[in-house]
């Protein structure tokens, strides 16, 4: 038997890697990093905490807890994504919304919410009040 078909044969029925596996190998990356940086030697442990967590998945026939993991990594992932995306669509056109108006007294940008029919702006530097439609 090969090298080739003895590793593909090690390798049949077992778990592989997925996208929680590459997530790990760059915090594993990012935490041996930080530890030679830092001199830490928690970081040191996390790294390499992490790249045993990634060969034990790897290695795993438990499909399901990995399919599990990975699940609820996706999860969070796209919490996370979605986060930041709203930080940067705030104020811009993507917004749909919140409406942003300039204060007429002192020239403050303002957000507010969308649809909500006529409606009082307090401006939140000067306090000067002016309707808007929304
Ligand atoms: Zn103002």
């Amino acid at each position: 038997m090969s090298w080739k078909e003895r590793v593909a044969r090690f390798l049949q029925g077992r778990y592989g890697v997925d996208q929680f596996s590459k997530f790990l190998v760059g915090a594993a990356m990012v935490c041996i990093l930080l530890s030679g940086l830092l001199r830490n030697r928690f970081f040191h442990l996390l790294g390499w905490v992490c790249l045993a967590y990634i060969y034990v998945r790897m290695l795993s026939r438990n499909f399901e807890r990995r399919y599990a993991e990975n699940q609820a990594y996706l999860r969070v992932q796209g919490k996370v994504l979605d986060f930041f995306r709203r930080q940067k669509s705030v104020g811009t056109a993507a917004d749909r919304e919140h409406k942003i108006y300039k204060c007429p007294a002192c020239g403050q940008k303002t957000r507010v919410p969308r649809g909500r029919g006529k409606i009082e702006i307090d401006c939140p530097r000067c306090h000067h009040k002016f309707i808007k439609r929304t």
